[in-house]
């Protein structure tokens, strides 16, 4: 088993009717760089840059973000790392930051709301991505959108730290600007947002969330979470047809895309990358590889007449059970 793993690593991510998808890893801190080389990740679909603030006394400065962006950047070489801009409030907190009580957090000052509110915050993240651009392929990514006045601020602050960090001598290459969909809004604005981004990465955990309006923390509520909702999925679609109309790409960074039963709709859908945490790489790399893209396509369409998340559940197990 293991060692038909090790095999895989080294194997082409597609289908046996040569349908290439992009295989990546989710990361939260430099460490995790080396089991995402070990499973064959080709590159970084996620940097969750907040644990580089949690579990300390005070916030990193633009030189120790810029050292840790810039450790995994050397070690994908050229392969594209997709660092994802401040992601905090919500259920993620940090202590130093002394932010106000809110009724509904989820709801309220998080990501890149808080970041457009607080640049002393937001423009050492963005100048030590610019330093990190200058050695290999520099991807950039703003979480909870939720419109495009917030996606051009956004944009405005990068142009503001690009110069700030050409004035102070550094250094810097490209960088492709994504957004992240995991706001309903967001994916419904697909088409307007498309010509400001070079892609989108659907956030599934968050959309999952706010699409059935169900706390992903209240236990009370949890059955009602459901990662194969015909709702979300339908969002989806959405996003990846309105999305390749305007030529942009689409990655799914949320769980969904290191489930089992959920990656063969999702290509199907016509997903271009699929994020996930490293240890899930290869169980999907090896799935894909047993499936032709024609057959995920008619799936994802059976998947899109269900009506629930149980009925698709069961179609997926089913298309699993007949390919082992
Ligand atoms: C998501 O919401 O799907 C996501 C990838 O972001 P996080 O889980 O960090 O909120
Ligand atoms: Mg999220």
């Amino acid at each position: 088993q293991l060692r038909e793993l090790d095999r895989l690593r080294d194997l082409p991510a597609e289908t046996l009717d040569g349908h290439a998808i992009h295989l990546v890893a989710n990361i939260g801190t430099p460490r995790d760089t080396e089991s995402a080389k070990r499973y064959g990740a080709s590159g970084i679909g996620l940097f969750r840059t907040e644990f580089l603030y949690m579990d300390r006394d005070d916030m990193p400065g633009e030189e120790e973000q810029f050292r840790a962006y810039v450790e995994v950047v050397k070690a994908f070489n050229n392969q594209p790392v997709t660092i994802r801009t401040l992601d905090i409030g919500g259920d993620k907190y940090l202590p130093y930051l002394k932010l106000p009580a809110e009724a509904n957090p989820f709801l309220g000052w998080r990501a890149l709301r808080l970041c457009l509110d607080t640049p002393e915050l937001f423009l050492p993240q963005l100048r030590a991505i610019w330093r990190a651009s200058a050695f290999g392929k520099v991807r950039v990514m703003f979480p909870m959108v939720s419109s495009i006045d917030e996606l051009r601020a956004a944009k405005q602050f990068l142009v503001q730290a690009r110069e700030q960090t050409i004035a102070a001598g550094h250094p810097i290459g490209e960088i492709e600007v994504g957004i992240m969909v995991e706001t309903p809004a967001a994916a419904i604005l697909t088409d307007i947002l498309a010509p400001e981004v070079d892609f989108f990465s659907i956030g599934t955990n968050d959309l999952t969330q706010y699409t059935i309006a169900v706390d992903r923390t209240n236990a009370q509520v949890s059955h009602l979470y459901e990662s194969l909702n015909p709702a979300v999925l339908r969002l989806i679609k959405t996003v990846v047809d309105l999305a390749h109309h305007h030529h942009k790409w689409v990655a799914v960074c949320g769980e969904l895309g290191g489930d089992l039963l959920a990656a063969p709709i999702l290509l199907g859908l016509g997903v271009d990358e699929l994020s996930m945490n490293p240890a899930s790489l290869l169980k999907i790399k090896g799935l894909l590889r047993q499936l032709t893209f024609t057959h995920c396509q008619r799936l994802a369409n059976k998947a899109l007449a269900c009506s629930t998340a149980d009925e698709i559940t069961n179609l997926a197990k089913k298309e699993l059970r007949a390919i082992k």
